[in-house]
């Protein structure tokens, strides 16, 4: 939920159904409702922010370390990434991360908002980097959910959920349960890494926990990990799963190695030492992971209460 005061322009994001943020609104660039959400665009501390349905999704600031964390852990535990698919992502800054990955042949990004996609590459160009027009990449307006039941078996190395966070009336909210991440197994190859945002385990601990065993009843390997993005004022959540590669086996070493030989451009977030730190979790998230409870399903999704 949001909130444009005409005399005093403030954008209010709430966090819990007690407790919001509030940032001053320096100009208001856009605000409009596309078929699926609310998309306003604003210049407030933390520069240009894209707020989908009141919640912000990234600021020009530090998007880098969401959109680091959630690729490069994955796409790096790959031994060689060549097919991804993105599923949401609709700034490009996440397929701008997955292209610096020189191993990459193709790379099919699905989000299930053109209009979307339009405003965002027209002003989110500091995001995407012009990375729609590079030609490993397929973009596809479709909803997520649906595009993964009709791919073949056996077709991505890696698959990167870069979704909204699931709302009782979100479109996000079918992408997040048992039934979808068998779907999203059966479409990696049996070597495949899947990785999803997980909502913030600190506002959320429940939610989080949630997606965590979800994937947990349908992947081998689930890691949770953790990075602090300082526009979300909150520890934010990740989980990578597999049928076999563990992020926890890789080395601080064998991460620079492979950053060093796949990588084409320059890292601000991520790197072996972050590897090893982010997979460090504190004792309440550890605590909240560690007491199984049951998994989101289609008759019963998991949701944020705002
Ligand atoms: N950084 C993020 C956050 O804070 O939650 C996610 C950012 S990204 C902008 C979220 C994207 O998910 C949007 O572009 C939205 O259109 C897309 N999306 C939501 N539901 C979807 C669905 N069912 N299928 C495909 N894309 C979807």
């Amino acid at each position: 939920m949001s909130s444009l005061d005409s005399k005093w322009m403030w954008l209010v994001e709430w966090r819990t159904k007690r407790d919001a943020h509030i940032w001053l609104i320096d100009e208001l660039l856009l605000s409009t409702r596309t078929k699926y959400q609310k998309v306003e665009l604003l210049k407030t501390a933390g520069g240009l922010r894209l707020v989908l349905d009141g919640k912000t999704q990234s600021t020009e600031e530090d998007e880098w370390i969401y959109h680091e964390a959630l690729v490069h852990p994955a796409m790096v535990l790959h031994e060689k990434p060549e097919d991804v698919l993105i599923i949401g992502g609709g700034e490009g800054a996440t397929l701008r991360e997955v292209l610096k990955h020189t191993t990459v042949r193709r790379v099919v990004m699905v989000d299930i908002d053109g209009e979307l996609i339009e405003i965002a590459k027209r002003h989110l160009v500091k995001w995407h980097k012009g990375s729609f027009e590079d030609p490993r990449v397929k973009l596809v307006i479709s909803d997520g959910r649906k595009f993964i039941e009709r791919e073949e078996s056996d077709t991505y190395d890696v698959i990167i959920m870069d979704l909204t966070d699931p709302t009782k009336d979100s479109p996000s909210r079918y992408l997040y349960t048992l039934e979808f991440y068998k779907e999203v197994k059966r479409v990696l190859k049996p070597r495949g890494i899947m990785v999803t945002q997980a909502a913030s385990p600190y506002y959320a601990g429940k939610v989080s926990a949630r997606i965590y065993f979800t994937l947990k009843s349908v992947f081998k390997v689930v890691r949770f990990y953790m990075a602090y993005v300082p526009q979300f004022l909150a520890p934010w959540g990740f989980a990578i799963s597999s049928e076999g590669p563990d992020p926890l086996t890789l080395s601080k070493d064998e991460v620079d190695k492979r950053l060093k030989i796949r990588l084409k451009g320059k890292l601000k977030y991520y790197d072996g030492e972050t590897h090893e730190g982010i997979f460090k979790l504190p004792k309440y998230v550890r605590e909240e992971l560690g007491e199984e409870i049951p998994p989101s399903t289609d008759e019963d999704p998991v949701y944020l209460p705002v």
